[in-house]
Protein backbone atom coordinates (compact mmCIF):
# COMPACT_ATOMS: atom_id res chain seq x y z
CA UNK A 1 0.00 0.00 0.00
CA UNK A 2 2.43 2.39 1.24
CA UNK A 3 6.51 2.09 -1.10
CA UNK A 4 9.33 4.45 0.39
CA UNK A 5 12.65 4.22 -2.04
CA UNK A 6 15.21 6.02 -1.08
CA UNK A 7 13.54 8.87 0.59
CA UNK A 8 16.06 11.80 1.41
CA UNK A 9 14.65 15.57 2.65
CA UNK A 10 17.61 18.13 3.59
CA UNK A 11 16.52 21.21 4.87
CA UNK A 12 18.97 23.81 4.35
CA UNK A 13 22.19 22.36 5.43
CA UNK A 14 19.80 19.96 8.14
CA UNK A 15 19.64 16.60 6.65
CA UNK A 16 16.52 15.73 8.12
CA UNK A 17 15.85 12.14 6.28
CA UNK A 18 18.67 10.39 4.70
CA UNK A 19 17.98 7.48 2.66
CA UNK A 20 15.15 5.58 3.78
CA UNK A 21 13.52 2.57 2.48
CA UNK A 22 10.56 0.66 3.62
CA UNK A 23 7.22 -0.68 2.92
CA UNK A 24 4.00 -1.13 5.06
CA UNK A 25 0.96 -3.61 3.29
CA UNK A 26 -2.58 -3.04 3.51
CA UNK A 27 -4.30 -3.28 6.55
CA UNK A 28 -1.20 -2.72 8.44
CA UNK A 29 -0.91 -1.14 11.54
CA UNK A 30 2.46 0.31 11.82
CA UNK A 31 4.13 2.54 14.41
CA UNK A 32 6.46 5.34 13.17
CA UNK A 33 8.96 5.30 16.05
CA UNK A 34 12.17 7.62 16.65
CA UNK A 35 13.26 9.98 18.69
CA UNK A 36 12.30 13.76 18.70
CA UNK A 37 13.94 15.48 15.65
CA UNK A 38 14.52 11.87 13.17
CA UNK A 39 12.65 13.07 10.75
CA UNK A 40 9.19 10.97 11.57
CA UNK A 41 6.89 14.31 10.85
CA UNK A 42 9.28 14.93 7.80
CA UNK A 43 8.61 11.74 6.06
CA UNK A 44 4.89 11.69 7.04
CA UNK A 45 4.43 15.00 5.42
CA UNK A 46 6.35 13.55 2.39
CA UNK A 47 4.12 10.81 2.18
CA UNK A 48 0.81 13.30 2.77
CA UNK A 49 2.09 15.37 -0.27
CA UNK A 50 2.90 18.74 1.94
CA UNK A 51 6.53 18.82 0.34
CA UNK A 52 8.37 17.39 -1.68
CA UNK A 53 11.54 14.95 -1.05
CA UNK A 54 14.80 16.08 -1.82
CA UNK A 55 15.40 12.83 -3.32
CA UNK A 56 13.81 9.37 -3.48
CA UNK A 57 10.66 7.75 -4.28
CA UNK A 58 7.13 7.34 -2.18
CA UNK A 59 3.81 5.74 -3.66
CA UNK A 60 0.67 5.50 -1.94
CA UNK A 61 -1.44 3.00 -3.59
CA UNK A 62 0.70 2.95 -6.14
CA UNK A 63 0.56 6.65 -7.15
CA UNK A 64 3.37 8.99 -6.38
CA UNK A 65 3.56 10.97 -3.82
CA UNK A 66 5.47 13.88 -6.63
CA UNK A 67 3.67 13.62 -9.38
CA UNK A 68 -0.09 12.24 -8.65
CA UNK A 69 -0.98 14.40 -5.36
CA UNK A 70 -4.56 14.39 -6.02
CA UNK A 71 -4.52 10.94 -6.29
CA UNK A 72 -2.34 10.26 -3.29
CA UNK A 73 -4.29 12.41 -0.96
CA UNK A 74 -7.64 11.12 -2.26
CA UNK A 75 -6.79 7.93 -0.21
CA UNK A 76 -5.47 9.12 2.52
CA UNK A 77 -6.35 10.98 6.15
CA UNK A 78 -4.09 12.73 7.72
CA UNK A 79 -4.08 14.00 11.57
CA UNK A 80 -0.49 16.28 11.99
CA UNK A 81 0.41 16.66 15.78
CA UNK A 82 -2.07 19.37 16.02
CA UNK A 83 -5.37 18.74 14.74
CA UNK A 84 -5.97 20.96 11.38
CA UNK A 85 -9.23 22.96 13.46
CA UNK A 86 -11.22 26.11 13.32
CA UNK A 87 -12.05 26.61 16.79
CA UNK A 88 -15.30 28.85 15.76
CA UNK A 89 -17.37 26.12 13.99
CA UNK A 90 -19.46 23.62 15.76
CA UNK A 91 -17.95 19.95 15.84
CA UNK A 92 -20.91 19.28 13.23
CA UNK A 93 -20.28 22.40 10.96
CA UNK A 94 -16.21 21.70 10.49
CA UNK A 95 -16.89 18.27 9.78
CA UNK A 96 -19.58 19.06 6.89
CA UNK A 97 -17.18 21.68 5.72
CA UNK A 98 -13.91 19.12 5.63
CA UNK A 99 -16.84 16.47 3.83
CA UNK A 100 -17.31 19.37 1.40
CA UNK A 101 -13.33 19.74 1.08
CA UNK A 102 -12.70 16.05 0.36
CA UNK A 103 -15.43 16.29 -2.55
CA UNK A 104 -17.82 14.12 -0.89
CA UNK A 105 -20.98 14.29 -2.96
CA UNK A 106 -23.69 16.83 -1.11
CA UNK A 107 -26.68 13.74 -0.93
CA UNK A 108 -24.00 11.78 1.32
CA UNK A 109 -22.32 14.94 3.59
CA UNK A 110 -25.14 14.79 6.33
CA UNK A 111 -24.71 10.82 6.62
CA UNK A 112 -20.82 10.55 6.58
CA UNK A 113 -20.97 13.63 8.78
CA UNK A 114 -23.14 11.35 11.56
CA UNK A 115 -21.25 8.35 10.84
CA UNK A 116 -17.69 9.80 11.68
CA UNK A 117 -19.22 12.07 15.08
CA UNK A 118 -20.40 7.98 16.09
CA UNK A 119 -17.05 6.17 15.39
CA UNK A 120 -15.16 8.85 16.89
CA UNK A 121 -17.32 9.06 19.62
CA UNK A 122 -18.30 13.22 19.18
CA UNK A 123 -21.59 13.28 18.56
CA UNK A 124 -22.65 14.18 22.12
CA UNK A 125 -20.78 17.54 21.38
CA UNK A 126 -21.84 17.67 18.23
CA UNK A 127 -23.15 21.19 18.46
CA UNK A 128 -20.51 22.74 20.76
CA UNK A 129 -18.04 25.10 19.68
CA UNK A 130 -14.44 23.53 18.75
CA UNK A 131 -12.91 26.33 20.84
CA UNK A 132 -14.88 24.38 24.14
CA UNK A 133 -13.73 21.52 23.92
CA UNK A 134 -11.15 19.60 26.02
CA UNK A 135 -7.96 18.13 24.24
CA UNK A 136 -9.03 15.08 23.94
CA UNK A 137 -12.14 15.51 22.09
CA UNK A 138 -10.18 17.91 19.77
CA UNK A 139 -8.34 15.25 19.02
CA UNK A 140 -10.85 12.87 18.08
CA UNK A 141 -12.54 15.71 15.95
CA UNK A 142 -9.07 15.15 14.52
CA UNK A 143 -9.40 11.72 13.28
CA UNK A 144 -13.15 12.55 12.22
CA UNK A 145 -11.73 14.50 9.90
CA UNK A 146 -8.98 12.12 8.48
CA UNK A 147 -11.47 9.35 8.42
CA UNK A 148 -14.58 11.35 6.74
CA UNK A 149 -13.32 10.43 2.85
CA UNK A 150 -12.46 7.31 3.64
CA UNK A 151 -9.59 7.08 3.12
CA UNK A 152 -7.39 3.75 2.36
CA UNK A 153 -4.82 4.73 4.75
CA UNK A 154 -4.51 6.97 7.77
CA UNK A 155 -1.26 8.68 8.99
CA UNK A 156 -1.01 10.31 12.19
CA UNK A 157 1.21 12.10 13.93
CA UNK A 158 1.95 11.40 17.70
CA UNK A 159 -2.10 11.55 18.34
CA UNK A 160 -2.01 10.86 21.70
CA UNK A 161 0.43 13.63 22.57
CA UNK A 162 -1.13 15.91 25.06
CA UNK A 163 -3.57 13.73 26.37
CA UNK A 164 -4.21 12.70 29.51
CA UNK A 165 -4.09 8.87 30.47
CA UNK A 166 -7.72 8.01 29.82
CA UNK A 167 -8.08 10.20 27.05
CA UNK A 168 -4.81 8.20 25.50
CA UNK A 169 -6.54 5.09 26.09
CA UNK A 170 -9.73 5.89 24.39
CA UNK A 171 -7.77 7.04 21.35
CA UNK A 172 -5.52 4.26 21.56
CA UNK A 173 -8.58 2.10 20.86
CA UNK A 174 -10.11 4.07 19.04
CA UNK A 175 -7.44 3.83 16.66
CA UNK A 176 -6.89 -0.09 16.86
CA UNK A 177 -10.70 0.03 16.20
CA UNK A 178 -10.17 1.95 13.03
CA UNK A 179 -7.06 -1.08 12.01
CA UNK A 180 -8.48 -3.61 9.46
CA UNK A 181 -10.24 -1.46 7.14
CA UNK A 182 -7.30 0.94 7.18
CA UNK A 183 -4.02 0.98 6.27
CA UNK A 184 -2.38 2.69 9.64
CA UNK A 185 0.70 4.59 9.95
CA UNK A 186 1.67 6.32 13.62
CA UNK A 187 4.38 8.53 15.05
CA UNK A 188 5.31 8.01 17.96
CA UNK A 189 8.43 8.17 20.17
CA UNK A 190 6.20 6.22 23.28
CA UNK A 191 6.93 3.17 23.16
CA UNK A 192 4.06 1.50 25.46
CA UNK A 193 2.09 3.26 22.27
CA UNK A 194 3.23 0.66 19.54
CA UNK A 195 3.23 -2.18 21.80
CA UNK A 196 -0.75 -1.47 22.83
CA UNK A 197 -1.52 -0.58 19.24
CA UNK A 198 0.71 -1.82 16.45
CA UNK A 199 1.89 -4.87 14.92
CA UNK A 200 4.88 -3.47 13.29
CA UNK A 201 7.34 -1.17 13.77
CA UNK A 202 9.77 1.30 11.51
CA UNK A 203 12.39 2.89 13.85
CA UNK A 204 14.41 5.90 12.30
CA UNK A 205 17.27 7.54 13.87
CA UNK A 206 18.83 10.58 13.18
CA UNK A 207 17.30 10.44 9.73
CA UNK A 208 18.29 7.23 9.03
CA UNK A 209 16.47 3.95 8.53
CA UNK A 210 17.20 1.42 11.89
CA UNK A 211 14.97 -1.45 11.23
CA UNK A 212 11.42 -2.36 10.25
CA UNK A 213 10.49 -5.83 12.07
CA UNK A 214 7.08 -7.04 13.85
CA UNK A 215 7.14 -5.81 17.29
CA UNK A 216 7.63 -9.57 18.84
CA UNK A 217 10.38 -10.29 16.53
CA UNK A 218 12.02 -6.93 17.70
CA UNK A 219 11.86 -8.85 21.52
CA UNK A 220 13.19 -11.74 20.02
CA UNK A 221 16.20 -10.29 18.51
CA UNK A 222 17.04 -8.23 21.58
CA UNK A 223 17.55 -11.99 22.21
CA UNK A 224 16.98 -12.56 26.19
CA UNK A 225 13.17 -13.15 24.56
CA UNK A 226 13.28 -16.50 26.32
CA UNK A 227 15.74 -15.58 29.41
CA UNK A 228 15.16 -16.56 33.42
CA UNK A 229 17.07 -15.37 36.11
CA UNK A 230 17.31 -18.34 39.08
CA UNK A 231 18.58 -17.78 42.65
CA UNK A 232 19.97 -21.27 44.14
CA UNK A 233 20.82 -22.37 47.23
CA UNK A 234 23.50 -25.05 47.37
CA UNK A 235 23.08 -24.92 50.84
CA UNK A 236 26.64 -26.30 50.74
CA UNK A 237 25.84 -29.09 48.26
CA UNK A 238 28.04 -27.69 45.47
CA UNK A 239 30.12 -24.49 43.80
CA UNK A 240 29.39 -21.58 41.57
CA UNK A 241 31.29 -23.57 38.59
CA UNK A 242 29.31 -27.20 39.62
CA UNK A 243 25.79 -25.22 39.57
CA UNK A 244 26.95 -23.59 36.16
CA UNK A 245 27.41 -27.10 34.58
CA UNK A 246 24.30 -28.63 35.97
CA UNK A 247 22.52 -25.66 34.54
CA UNK A 248 24.27 -25.76 30.93
CA UNK A 249 23.20 -29.61 30.46
CA UNK A 250 19.66 -28.73 30.77
CA UNK A 251 17.62 -29.74 27.42
CA UNK A 252 16.90 -26.05 25.59
CA UNK A 253 18.91 -24.34 27.46
CA UNK A 254 21.82 -22.07 25.21
CA UNK A 255 23.50 -20.11 27.78
CA UNK A 256 24.51 -19.20 31.63
CA UNK A 257 25.84 -16.38 32.80
CA UNK A 258 26.81 -16.13 36.19
CA UNK A 259 25.58 -13.22 37.63
CA UNK A 260 26.23 -12.74 41.79
CA UNK A 261 27.54 -15.17 44.35
CA UNK A 262 26.69 -14.87 48.51
CA UNK A 263 28.02 -17.99 50.70
CA UNK A 264 25.91 -20.96 49.05
CA UNK A 265 23.51 -18.84 47.36
CA UNK A 266 24.04 -18.37 43.17
CA UNK A 267 22.26 -16.09 41.04
CA UNK A 268 22.07 -17.45 37.21
CA UNK A 269 20.71 -15.41 33.75
CA UNK A 270 19.96 -18.12 31.63
CA UNK A 271 18.97 -18.24 28.35
CA UNK A 272 16.56 -20.92 26.21
CA UNK A 273 17.26 -21.25 22.60
CA UNK A 274 14.43 -19.67 20.19
CA UNK A 275 10.94 -21.30 20.51
CA UNK A 276 11.98 -23.39 23.82
CA UNK A 277 11.58 -22.31 27.30
CA UNK A 278 14.04 -24.19 29.06
CA UNK A 279 11.75 -23.30 32.52
CA UNK A 280 10.31 -26.66 33.58
CA UNK A 281 13.46 -28.44 33.14
CA UNK A 282 15.58 -25.90 35.35
CA UNK A 283 13.12 -26.14 38.18
CA UNK A 284 13.63 -30.34 38.31
CA UNK A 285 17.28 -29.90 37.75
CA UNK A 286 18.16 -27.80 40.87
CA UNK A 287 15.34 -29.92 42.84
CA UNK A 288 16.97 -33.21 41.37
CA UNK A 289 20.63 -31.87 42.51
CA UNK A 290 19.17 -31.09 46.38
CA UNK A 291 19.43 -27.76 46.31
CA UNK A 292 16.82 -25.04 47.14
CA UNK A 293 15.65 -23.12 44.31
CA UNK A 294 14.46 -20.02 46.13
CA UNK A 295 13.31 -18.09 42.76
CA UNK A 296 12.93 -18.39 38.85
CA UNK A 297 11.54 -15.46 37.00
CA UNK A 298 11.33 -14.55 33.21
CA UNK A 299 13.70 -12.11 32.26
CA UNK A 300 12.19 -9.93 28.84
CA UNK A 301 13.21 -6.68 27.59
CA UNK A 302 10.79 -4.28 26.86
CA UNK A 303 10.44 -2.68 23.57
CA UNK A 304 11.97 0.60 24.83
CA UNK A 305 14.84 -1.32 26.55
CA UNK A 306 14.92 -2.71 22.54
CA UNK A 307 14.57 0.67 21.19
CA UNK A 308 17.08 2.49 22.77
CA UNK A 309 19.83 -0.53 21.88
CA UNK A 310 18.85 0.30 18.52
CA UNK A 311 19.39 3.97 18.44
CA UNK A 312 22.35 3.90 20.28
CA UNK A 313 20.80 5.32 23.25
CA UNK A 314 21.81 3.17 25.60
CA UNK A 315 24.75 0.91 26.83
CA UNK A 316 23.39 -1.38 28.56
CA UNK A 317 19.08 -2.28 28.36
CA UNK A 318 17.68 -2.77 31.67
CA UNK A 319 16.50 -5.95 33.24
CA UNK A 320 15.12 -7.06 36.28
CA UNK A 321 18.68 -8.93 36.88
CA UNK A 322 19.68 -8.36 40.55
CA UNK A 323 23.25 -6.46 40.05
CA UNK A 324 26.03 -7.44 43.08
CA UNK A 325 25.28 -9.07 45.76
CA UNK A 326 22.35 -11.61 46.59
CA UNK A 327 19.59 -10.12 48.20
P1 LIG B 1 10.55 14.14 14.34
O1 LIG B 1 9.16 14.27 13.79
O2 LIG B 1 11.07 12.73 14.33
O3 LIG B 1 10.71 14.78 15.69
P2 LIG B 1 11.27 16.06 12.27
O4 LIG B 1 10.95 15.44 10.97
O5 LIG B 1 10.31 17.07 12.81
O6 LIG B 1 11.56 14.91 13.34
O7 LIG B 1 12.68 16.76 12.18
C1 LIG B 1 13.85 16.13 11.66
C2 LIG B 1 14.99 17.13 11.63
O8 LIG B 1 14.71 18.17 10.70
C3 LIG B 1 15.25 17.84 12.96
O9 LIG B 1 16.64 18.02 13.07
C4 LIG B 1 14.53 19.16 12.80
O10 LIG B 1 15.16 20.15 13.58
C5 LIG B 1 14.73 19.43 11.32
N1 LIG B 1 13.60 20.21 10.74
C6 LIG B 1 12.29 19.86 10.74
N2 LIG B 1 11.54 20.78 10.10
C7 LIG B 1 12.41 21.75 9.69
C8 LIG B 1 12.25 22.98 8.94
N3 LIG B 1 11.06 23.37 8.50
N4 LIG B 1 13.37 23.70 8.71
C9 LIG B 1 14.58 23.29 9.14
N5 LIG B 1 14.80 22.14 9.83
C10 LIG B 1 13.74 21.39 10.09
Amino acid sequence: MIQVEGLSKNYARTVAVNDISFSVDKGDIVGFLGPNGAGKTTTMRILTCFMPPTAGKATVAGFDVFEQPFEVKKRIGYLPETPPLYPEMSVAGYLSFVARLKNIPNADIKRRTEEVMGRCAVADVKSKLISKLSRGYRQRVGLAQAIIHNPDVLILDEPTSGLDPKQINETRELIKSLSGEHTIILSTHILPEVEAVCEKVIIINKGKLVTTDSVENLKHRAGLGNAVQLQIDTAGNGDASGVHQRLEQVPGVSKVLDKAVSGDRFIFEVESLPDRNARADLARAVVHAGWNLLELKSLTYSLEEVFLELTGSNSEPQSSTVAGGVQ
